[in-house]
């Protein structure tokens, strides 16, 4: 099966009616999207990915209206949030209805939905009699895919349709927000600042409960390049490894290295997170030994892009059973 690239909307939802997956453009990053109700298909999903079965999938709908054919309860504040941010990379996680496969949601009672912002996706779910489960279209526990392109070079013949629809806008995965005892909770950070979510919400304090059956600290690796990634002062970094062929990850001002990405020369998260996986997809195909990085400021996106930083140097400590430098 060779893969297709279009940005045809009809043919995508054809895919879809057949029980097809088809990878899809949202404004946070690429995502792989299959029927929600079909759970032959959504198994799909997890087999191409090779993702856990322990790790749910987020449901796309086509507005508000779908969120009560999927959620049992729908708190007050959520629906403030879902008028304030939707379409955006914002989901909700909620109690789910039966309609909802298990396998959808990795057997919990509750489901993520969200309503993406992308136009080409908007167009998709208009056209569809049924909400899209879509985890973003890379292998399980690498880099998210920005573009069409780099969908075709990881999963390239397991996916039938990729709909092309541009560089993501936001460049980062939403943020995942649920509640606990009554009280609105942050799953993760994303291309939602958290500080925009609590002008509504109030104080947004990290989820307490495990959603996942896991050890902690098992999905604490995920978004990782193959090539090992250290995070902290790239200064530092750069003359404690002289010798080696240092890859460098800079926010805004460049190094001397034998790889460089400068996320923003202007010093803008948005703009940061938007390269920010391109940026790695590039350094990790450099031949670079080790990819040193540095943390961005602890605000607004720069929040999401730090929590992706960190996990990806969590992968290479979890490889290499080491603890190197993290700030
Ligand atoms: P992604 O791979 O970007 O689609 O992200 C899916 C993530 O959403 C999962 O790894 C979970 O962290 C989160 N998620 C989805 N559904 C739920 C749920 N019902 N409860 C808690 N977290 C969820
Ligand atoms: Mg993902």
């Amino acid at each position: 099966m060779s893969v297709r690239i279009g940005t045809d909307v009809e043919v995508a939802a054809q895919k879809l009616r057949a029980g097809e997956l088809v990878a899809i453009p949202t404004e946070t990053v690429y995502g792989l999207a299959a029927n929600a109700f079909d759970e032959r298909a959504c198994l799909r999903i997890f087999e191409v990915k090779r993702r856990p079965a322990f790790d749910p999938l987020i449901v796309h709908v086509r507005g508000r209206a779908q969120v009560d054919e999927l959620c049992a309860e729908v708190p007050r504040i959520a629906d403030e949030l879902m008028r304030a941010f939707w379409p955006g990379p914002l989901t909700l996680v909620l109690p789910k209805c039966a309609i909802v496969p298990d396998l959808v949601t990795s057997g919990l009672d509750t489901v993520g939905v969200r309503h993406p912002a992308h136009p080409l996706a908007q167009r998709l779910l208009e056209a569809l009699e049924f909400p899209l489960a879509a985890p973003s279209a890379n292998l399980f526990g690498q880099v998210s895919p920005t573009t069409a392109q780099h969908v075709v070079d990881q999963l390239g013949a397991e996916v039938p349709y990729v709909l092309d629809g541009g560089p993501c806008a936001v460049g980062v995965e939403s943020t995942i927000v649920g509640w606990e005892d009554g009280r609105c909770v942050l799953y993760r950070p994303g291309g939602i600042p958290q500080e925009a979510l609590e002008e509504i919400a109030g104080r947004i304090d990290p989820a307490q409960r495990r959603v996942l059956p896991v050890a902690p600290g098992m999905l604490e690796s995920h978004y990782a390049p193959r090539t090992p990634l250290v995070l902290g002062d790239v200064d530092a970094l750069l003359a404690a490894q002289r010798g080696k062929r240092l890859a460098v990850l800079a926010f805004e001002r460049p190094r001397e290295a034998h790889a460089l990405r400068v996320l923003s020369p202007r010093g803008e998260l948005a703009e940061a997170a938007r390269a920010l996986f391109a940026a790695l997809r590039a350094l990790d195909a450099s031949g670079a030994e080790l990819i040193v990085a540095e943390c961005l400021p602890e605000r607004g996106l720069g929040r999401a892009i730090n929590d992706r930083l960190r996990r990806a140097a969590a992968a290479r400590r979890e490889r290499e059973g080491s603890s190197g430098p993290i700030a």
